[in-house]
């Protein structure tokens, strides 16, 4: 059997994406449950990839037959002819790849016009106007995407027309000037390729078809694949879809435009969108004019309205999905010409998936797996500080919510240059285009000065999660000056302006933001979330504060308390270097008995705020040089303080002198002046800064990370583990009898031996014998060792025998798995295997499931060979990612902790992380 590599709307399979695309499948779909869709057929994507695998690129065998096949049917569904000089039939010619790539592939539409054919739709439509509108636009989308002729070109000649006939937009120009727009193009066609415009319409359609075939693997789509990550497995070539082309432009009857079935914006359950009346498709994007919100067409047309609502609801009916879609209305007649999923920030995904589970469409289980959790972070964005009382220096369409704050930059390779340099920018332009992608993904945010909220800018600052205001005609932008305009008011490159995407304002200078709080609905789908969850999600938090946080988070617990970071205040370092200079035991005592009450205090108010639910503290776990000044400082501190010493003797003399003039005199000295020849002061604190730089010195450590810290530093100084676990304890004690039920858990850093396990767990229980004795109260808690250090990965079956629970330190455990140091990894080589794809991603970022994975499942499984009710948790960075979420769910960890604002980002992932084991289940079972 030949191959077949054309499908008409009416037979292809609407759910085979990757064969017919996003697009073609869909019109298919739609085409198949009676929506008004103009005649169409779609050609394979197998048919792109045949193609482009051939050296010279030649149309594999068939395609052009079975092409002209489909052309047969439009023309007997129509009764237009294909190059009929008397009434034409016109098609657009359309790209559409499996993964929808906005922007990412250009159209053709009205292909099929040439000198003849024109007269022909001219003289059939009775509107001259109508035919050369058509007619220029259709000579500069193919000389732009078939035969690479610049756009500056074209657009060079139509502001020339335009300017010569003084008109405001395209709409202001007469049959005339778009007939001499349409030669003038002609003309640059003639020039820039050195050959005709073809006017034979299947060499047209031809030369369309391998264009489009041909863009698959342009720049601009293989760097928009690699940026988001879409491999073959998810989009393999693009279909080319080949459409009847309907008017929007025959007058103003006519329109055309996009609509989401729900607010992309905000959720709301109302359609949304905006039209143009006498224009064709591209002018909404592009932002050619800027067009009205769909709510006017209610006014204006209230009619066709009627029909749109109509088609939003069984589209959203069929897909049970929010729906992004494209019409055109021609002379009355409504058409669908596209839909897709709709793109959304994260709040309206949110949202609208809840108030879809409510309203019944879908289950609360697809709700949350409509959600992508790491999209979460969106919601957490900053806002503007609603202190903040300013008034806007302009304002524009609120086209993607959030707000940003950055240096002004004109053009994408700028905005590029500068993010690379680690400058905050906001990319400004009078409108965007593809090409200008790599600008956004340097950018803080968007702002243009004309186009909508579906123009290109808006939908991709959109999908990317940062603000955007688009439209904003007050302001005039001159990129070859790189400066914009606003009334008196000069914007330069650099200078600092804050955008506010959720109302659409500008403002000069950095304005202070927020965070941004839960929405009811995330709270409601997170409540979801924590059902269908197995995994318990503990928040890293070391100050009450942080516990506070993270409790509004929606945390569980503190899995990772560090109390090293209540050292770091100003008024406690003193305290903890005495604790290390000391000289003796009793010294260090000293110092300890100073800083017991402290940390008890720090501990019990983290113990009220997260009462009932368990804390883990981690006993000091740094090397203690780390709260001590460098060997550096000390020695340019006490140089200075040899000189200072110096000049004081200096005055010791001079006082001196002056006593015996006094003398003679009979004046007595100001007492002050005996003072400043006093050498006391100075030479104490010499004493002191020696005192530390000695300790300094010895405490000197070739490889500190792998050196005198964690249980190690327990071991040796144990009085400092002792003054951290009563602390903790009497804490505890406190609590309990003040009737706040608290669950503390004491965790050992850096653990390898079982042996040193042994050793805290003692010190443990004889202290919490003395303050069970003192308060008289039974002190429950927990006690467990942390997993960072490869062997006790390997001891786990043992260190499991003396701990209640184990807790992955995954950033550890990754230096000590792979041998790398973090730091030196990441400014060295890492980049470079990550782009040799040696690695395949950042091990400190996205847990290496096969290495230090693969470690932590054996270490869980011998952990509990021994002690089956062990609690295993990690507490790494990776807790608030969501593959690793799967995956510690997969080998049984009982619960994540990870930063406050990660939470529900944790919470959500390990939703999902269930769901899709369940649904794996199920499937296993089916084909069991
Ligand atoms: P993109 O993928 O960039 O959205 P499309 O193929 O959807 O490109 O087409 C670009 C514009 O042209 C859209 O607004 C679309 O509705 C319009 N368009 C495409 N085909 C036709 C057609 N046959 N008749 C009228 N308008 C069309
Ligand atoms: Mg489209
Ligand atoms: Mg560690």
């Amino acid at each position: 059997m030949k191959n077949k590599w054309v499908y008409s709307y009416h037979e292809g399979d609407g759910k085979n994406k990757q064969l017919l695309g996003g697009k073609g499948a869909n019109l298919c779909e739609i085409t198949q449950i009676g929506l008004n869709v103009p005649p169409g057929f779609v050609i394979s994507t197998d048919a792109c990839l045949s193609y482009l695998a051939q050296p010279e690129h030649q149309l594999p065998e068939g395609v052009m037959a079975q092409t002209r096949e489909q052309m047969a049917t439009l023309e007997s569904a129509t009764g237009k002819r294909f190059g009929s000089a008397t009434d034409p039939l016109l098609v657009s010619v359309r790209s559409g790849s499996a993964m929808s790539m906005p922007g990412m592939m250009d159209t053709i539409l009205n292909l099929g016009l040439n000198s003849q054919t024109l007269l022909g739709l001219i003289a059939h439509t009775r509107n001259e106007r109508f035919g050369y509108d058509s007619y220029r636009r259709f000579i500069q989308l193919f000389g732009k995407v078939a035969l690479g002729v610049p756009d500056e070109l074209f657009d060079e000649q139509f502001e020339a027309v335009k300017k010569n006939v003084g008109a405001e937009s395209d709409v202001g120009l007469q049959a005339n000037d778009l007939k001499d727009i349409s030669e003038r193009f002609l003309a640059v066609v003639r020039h820039h390729t050195g050959k005709p415009f073809p006017e034979d319409p299947y060499e047209q359609l031809e030369i369309a078809i391998k264009a489009v075939f041909g863009s698959w693997s342009g720049k601009r789509a293989v760097d928009y694949r690699r940026e988001f990550h879409i491999t073959p497995e998810m989009a393999n070539g693009t279909a080319v879809n080949v459409v009847t082309m309907v008017f929007g432009n025959m007058g103003n009857d006519c329109a055309t435009g996009v609509g989401f079935t729900r607010n992309p914006a905000t959720g709301e359950n109302m359609l949304y969108g905006e039209y143009l009346t006498n224009a064709q498709g591209e002018d909404v994007v592009a932002g050619i004019r800027t067009p009205k919100p769909l709510q006017e067409m209610a006014r204006k047309m209230p009619a066709l309205y009627t029909q749109l609502l109509d088609l939003r609801n069984k589209l959203e009916r069929h897909y049970c999905e929010i729906q992004d879609f494209e019409f055109t209305i021609e002379k009355g007649v409504l058409y669908c010409l596209q839909t897709r999923n709709g793109k959304m920030n994260a709040s309206a995904m949110v949202r609208t998936s809840v108030e879809m589970a409510h309203e019944g469409l879908i289950s609360e289980e697809e709700a949350l797996l409509r959600v992508n959790p790491q999209h979460l972070e969106q919601m957490l964005y900053p806002r503007l500080d609603p202190a903040f009382k300013g008034t806007p220096l302009a304002t524009g369409l609120p086209a993607s919510p959030g707000a940003a704050s950055g240096q002004v930059v004109f053009d994408a390779d700028r905005a590029e240059q500068l993010g690379k340099q680690g400058i905050k920018v906001i990319l400004v332009r009078e409108e965007t285009k593809p090409e200008d992608i790599h600008g956004f993904f340097a950018a803080q945010g968007i702002l243009t000065s004309r186009g909508g909220k579906t123009s290109h800018a808006a939908v991709v600052a959109r999908g990317m999660g940062k603000p955007c205001v688009a439209g904003a005609e007050g302001i005039h932008v001159d990129v070859q000056l790189r400066k914009a305009f606003v009334g008196n008011t000069i914007i330069k490159e650099g200078d600092v302006i804050t955008l506010d995407g959720t109302r659409g304002s500008i403002y000069l200078g950095a304005v202070p933001k927020v965070e941004s709080d839960f929405s009811d609905e995330l709270v409601t789908l997170l409540g979801w979330a924590d059902k269908a969850a197995r995994l318990k999600v503990m928040a890293n938090a070391d100050t009450p504060n942080d516990a506070a946080r993270a409790l509004k988070y929606g945390a569980m617990g503190i899995g990772l308390c560090r109390t090293e970071r209540m050292f770091n205040a100003a008024e406690r370092l003193p305290i903890v270097i005495d604790m290390i200079v000391a000289d003796t035991p009793e010294q260090r005592q000293a110092a300890l008995d100073r800083l017991l009450p402290i940390q008890r205090a720090d501990f019990k108010e983290v113990f009220k705020t997260m009462s009932p639910r368990p804390v883990t503290v981690r006993l000091l776990d740094p090397p203690i040089h780390e709260f001590l000044p460098s060997e550096q400082q000390l020695v340019d501190e006490l140089q200075q303080l040899q000189h200072l010493r110096l000049s004081v003797q200096g005055m010791e003399v001079l006082v001196e002198t002056a006593k015996l003039l006094a003398g003679s005199s009979g004046e007595p000295l100001p007492s002050s002046v005996h003072e400043l020849g006093d050498t006391r002061l100075v030479d104490s604190v010499i004493t002191r800064k020696e005192q530390i730089l000695k300790k300094v010195r010895a405490l000197r450590e070739v490889n500190p990370m792998l050196g005198h810290r964690g249980v190690r530093l327990g071991i040796t100084f144990p009085e400092i583990y002792t003054m951290q676990i009563r602390a903790v304890l009497e804490a505890a004690a406190d609590c309990t009898k003040a009737g706040i039920p608290v669950s503390p858990e004491i965790m050992v850093p850096q653990v390898c031996t079982v042996e040193e396990l042994k050793h805290v767990k003692k010190l443990v229980q004889s202290v919490h014998q003395q303050v069970e004795a003192t308060f008289g109260v039974k002190v429950h808690y927990q006690f467990g060792s942390m997993m960072e250090v490869v062997r006790a990965c390997m001891r786990a079956d043992s260190l499991a025998e003396e701990a209640q629970f184990f807790s992955f330190g995954t950033n550890d455990l990754t230096q000590a798995t792979f041998s790398f140091s973090r730091e030196d990894a990441e400014n060295k080589f890492l980049p470079m295997y990550n782009e040799r794809s040696i690695l395949q991603d950042n091990p400190f970022e996205v847990l290496d499931l096969k290495g230090v994975g693969r470690l932590m499942g054996l270490a869980v499984g011998w952990g509990r060979s021994t002690h089956p009710k062990l609690k295993v948790g990690i507490c790494g960075e990776h807790g608030g990612h969501p593959a690793s979420i799967q995956f510690c769910d997969s080998i049984g960890l009982d619960y994540v902790s990870c930063s406050g604002p990660r939470v529900p980002i944790a919470r959500l992932a390990a939703a999902h992380a269930q769901i899709l084991l369940g649904k794996e289940k199920a499937n296993a079972d089916k084909t069991a």
